[in-house]
């Protein structure tokens, strides 16, 4: 396929050269980063996406997402597909998605899980809102990038599953860090708390397969001084699209926002800026209640 791609920063470079090495001819363009090798550049975004049969945007949020959509829906041909993988509001995502379909292009909401070592491997998750016609034309590209791909709906039902799922994990990770540091506290060793809860009813992705415990479960940021990984930044970011959703959708999520606030005040305040979301737990040693 022709391809265009802008926004070739950690996630979309690996992205990209997958595709290029399965032979599809890649135009990208980035404002700052290079083009990896494999991959055309492109002068213009509309440059990248004119003549393209599929346009894939990787960038940081939905406000670059709109002012790229602006410049490269009316360079696409009718019909291709614009399948942005960002993760952003759902309102842009929507918003994208209808100027999309009044320039007749067909539109795909895609953002991931699997962060950078997923998109290098090309195992990520896709989840994706639009069309199924868009869907299946974009299906052959997830099998590249990526392990799975569900589509879960009309436009901007894949940044609803993102923000769900990452509101989730966000929460997750705070109340097990807790949880490890009350287990310090009242003399019960982390490898004891990992064994129980790995295998009782308070395990979690986050606990098995992730845990926040240097030397405890399988090997994770926390073995590596809490080098992410997927960044603290990072996950403030998604918890707030959450709130913002939440918000607009008048749906109550007190466990949301309070994960969104330590999160703010762990990156803002504290020194969570850049290391891992994990180091939520050494975060709590040195601390008190109040
Ligand atoms: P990044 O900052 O490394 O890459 C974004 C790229 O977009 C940068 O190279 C930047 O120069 C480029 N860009 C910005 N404005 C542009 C414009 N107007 N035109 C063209 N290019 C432009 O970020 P990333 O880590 O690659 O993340 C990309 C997206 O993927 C984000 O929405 C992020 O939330 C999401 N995501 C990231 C991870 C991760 O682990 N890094 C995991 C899942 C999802």
């Amino acid at each position: 396929m022709k391809i265009g791609f802008i926004g070739l920063g950690n996630m979309g470079a690996p992205m990209a050269i997958n595709l290029a090495r399965e032979g599809h001819e890649i135009k990208g363009f980035d404002v700052i980063a290079d083009v990896p090798e494999g991959v055309a550049k492109a002068g213009t975004a509309a440059e990248a996406a004119k003549g393209a049969e599929v346009v894939i945007t990787m960038l940081p949020n939905g406000e670059i997402l709109k002012s790229v959509a602006a410049e490269i829906l009316p360079a696409m041909k009718a019909g291709a597909v614009h399948l942005d993988c960002s993760t952003v509001d759902v309102e842009s995502a929507r918003f994208v998605a209808q100027e999309a379909e009044k320039a007749g292009i067909l539109s795909l909401d895609a953002p991931v899980s699997g962060g950078t070592g997923g998109a290098a491997a090309g195992t990520l998750t896709f989840m994706v809102g639009g069309s199924a016609q868009a869907f299946d034309i974009a299906k052959p590209l997830f099998d590249i990038m990526g392990q799975k791909a569900v589509h879960c709906g009309p436009s901007g039902n894949g940044q609803a599953a993102k923000i769900c799922n990452n509101m989730i994990l966000g929460v997750t990770m705070i109340a097990t860090c807790e949880a490890f540091v009350l287990a310090d506290k009242l003399g019960l060793p982390r490898d004891k708390m990992f064994d129980v809860v790995s295998t009782s009813s308070g395990y979690s992705w986050v606990m098995n397969a992730y845990c926040p415990a240097p030397g405890v479960g399988p090997k994770s940021p926390a073995d590596n001084g809490y080098q992410p990984g997927f960044a603290a930044d990072l996950m403030l970011k998604d918890l707030r699209l959450s709130q913002m959703a939440a918000e607009a959708a008048d749906a109550d999520t007190p466990m949301g926002a309070q994960a969104a606030e330590l999160y703010r005040r762990f990156v803002e305040e504290e020194d969570g800026q850049g290391r891992d979301f994990s180091a939520m737990l050494p975060r709590f040693e040195g601390r008190h209640r109040g």
